[in-house]
Formats: structure tokens, sequence, C-alpha cells
């Protein structure tokens, strides 16, 4: 049993009292290895910005929860490496399914865990919910819990459809779980294909926009529960660029539309206080590593389009936390 706070790492607590109260957001990022990881820490700290480090269930078989562990240790002390004094760096369990996954999580240095109940029967939810959080609020740990779902692909967590979060639900969920944050479907999905064409209008120079997130249940969401912590998952924004990059080198995706980052910021002024962006960092990696391909065909050394591949993330990523989560600055001390 290992305690987070043995490892340097915090809890999202004080952070997320902070960024309602300054109308800003704290970015949450999922990592899968340590150009990732490098990436995320150098952002964070170039702009003083408090961070997540995102583990899904998929990271953690792919990459081995131990390794993530120390990673998350390691970059602790890689930050303050790059000179920040005080680093306020969470590692965070997206989607847990289960109470085991949360525990276990928790056990090795976790400071924060999302359990998803969201795709059970309400009372199921709560239940599942209460239980993770009376276990994990032992050692400080903050919890993240789900009402509503999202629609489309994550690692493991798929949907078809959107069900919006029902406003009426949330003082009782909240109340009863005792969870610490909340995360709700106003529109935004998983993935890089958010909406169908079908679903979109197009500008005058037949740019594809995306029906606007629903700030009304958002509204009555922060009505029902003043000052109380919201997160939304599935906000990338799907760069047009990055998209045009990775196609004019090669690849092949088709109809990519994600959340416009006007709407994320508008988001971010209110009680939405974690951000939640993955799709957005495996295009700027990918798009990366194709143009190294393609204008290198020479090059094997890993390194060579590996290294390109971190400094365009991490360029993408000091822009999020600068001009759409407002977290730059924003660290305690
Ligand atoms: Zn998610």
């Amino acid at each position: 049993m290992v305690n987070y706070k043995d490892l340097g790492l915090v809890n999202t607590k004080d952070m997320f009292k902070r960024a309602i109260a300054g109308k800003y957001a704290i970015a949450a990022f999922n990592f899968n290895n340590m150009e990732q990881m490098q990436a995320i820490i150098q952002a964070a700290v170039e702009t003083k910005s408090p961070v997540i480090l995102q583990v899904s269930s998929g990271a953690r078989k792919y990459a081995n929860q131990t390794l993530l562990r120390y990673m998350a240790q390691g970059a602790v002390e890689y930050a303050k490496e790059l000179g920040c004094a005080n680093p306020e760096i969470v590692l965070h369990l997206d989607h847990g399914d289960s109470f085991e996954l949360c525990k276990s999580c928790i056990d090795m240095g976790f400071s924060s865990v999302m359990i998803d109940g969201s795709h059970f029967p309400y009372e199921e939810n709560i239940a599942l919910t209460k239980k993770v959080v009376e276990y994990a609020h032992q050692f400080d740990v903050t919890v993240e819990g789900e009402l509503g779902v999202l629609a489309g692909v994550e690692d493991d967590v798929v949907a078809e459809h959107h069900t919006y979060t029902q406003p009426s639900e949330v003082v009782d969920f909240v109340s009863r779980t005792g969870v610490d944050s909340l995360a709700i479907s106003i529109g935004t999905s998983h993935g890089a294909n958010k909406f169908t064409p079908a679903q979109c209008t197009r500008d005058a120079n037949g740019i594809l926009i995306p029906p606007p997130l629903r700030f009304d249940i958002l509204e009555e969401i922060e009505k029902e529960i003043p000052g109380f912590p919201i997160v939304l998952h599935g906000s990338s924004s799907v760069p047009q660029d990055l998209v045009a990059q990775i196609n004019h080198y090669g690849g092949k995706l088709v109809d990519s539309i994600g959340i416009p980052e006007e709407q994320l910021r508008k988001a971010a002024t209110s009680a939405v206080c974690k951000i939640n962006i993955d799709s957005d960092g495996r295009l700027a990696m990918t798009a990366a590593v194709r143009k190294v391909f393609v204008e290198q065909p020479g090059e094997f050394d890993p390194r060579k389009y590996l290294g390109p591949a971190r400094d365009t993330l991490k360029a993408l990523y000091k822009l999020k936390l600068e001009n759409v989560l407002g977290s730059a600055g924003k660290l305690a001390k």
C-alpha cells in the first residue's frame, strides 16, 4: 500500500476549488508512455499550470500499472528538475469500471479515481460509486462519478448515443454518493469522430460546424449544485490542420469533428473545472510521426520520430493550457 502523498502527488480538491473561483479549468491529459508524460509535464511546468495525468484501464493494460505508477512519481521529480518547486500533479484513473480496479489504483498511489457507473441503472450507479467513495476517502483520495452517458468510443468505453445528464438527479446523486466531482453529458463525446456530417451545419467555407454543447443543461445543473466541481469528458477539438497533415502524409481520417475551442473556453468559466483531452494528443503525435516517415523514409531511429511527436504534443498542450483551459500561472505557490 502506497499513499500518493508520499509520491509528491496531490488530489483534486484544492485545485478544483480554485479553478471554480477563478473561472478556469484543469486539463486532464491521458498518458500511456514516456514521451506523452514528458510532453504533459513540460507543458505544465512551462505554463506554471496544475495538471491531471490520466490513466485509462486500456493504458494500464498497454503500459503496465506498476510502470505507470512509477512514471507518475517520476513526473513529480521531473517537474522539479525542470524548475517547478511545487508542482501540482494528480494521478487519476479514467473510467474505472469496478470497485476492485479503483481500490487497486488507490492502493498503488493514485490520488484520484473515476468510478464510471453511468451505464448501470441509477440505483446501482449510486451503490457502486458510494462504495468507492467510502474506500477512497479513508486515504484522502478524490472520486469522480458520472451521470449521463457520452456517445463515442474511448478505449473500452463505447456508446452509440448521448444520454444527457438529468439535472433533476444531480443533488440526489452527489449527496448520496459523497463524490468530489461529477462528470456530465451535455454533448461532448469520445473519439475523433464526435459527430456525423449529418449532425453538423456548414459555414460559408463549407467547413463542418458541430451542434453546440447543451449549456442550458449545464446551467440547470449548476443551479442544483452551486459551486460543485463538474467534469467534461470527450473534449478534444480535433484540430483540422492536424487531420489535414495526417491525411497529407498518407493517413485516412474521415469526417473527424471535435468540440470548438471557444465552447470549451466558455465551459471553463463555469463550474466545469476538469476538461479531458485525449484524441487531440493522439492526432498531434500521429501527424508528427507520419511526416517523418514520409519525408525521411531512411530514418529508423525511434528517437527521430518520437522526439518530434513529443515536441508537437507539448506545443499543443501548452496552447490548450494557455488559451482554452486558462490554467496557466495558476499554481498555488
Ligand atoms: Zn471519458
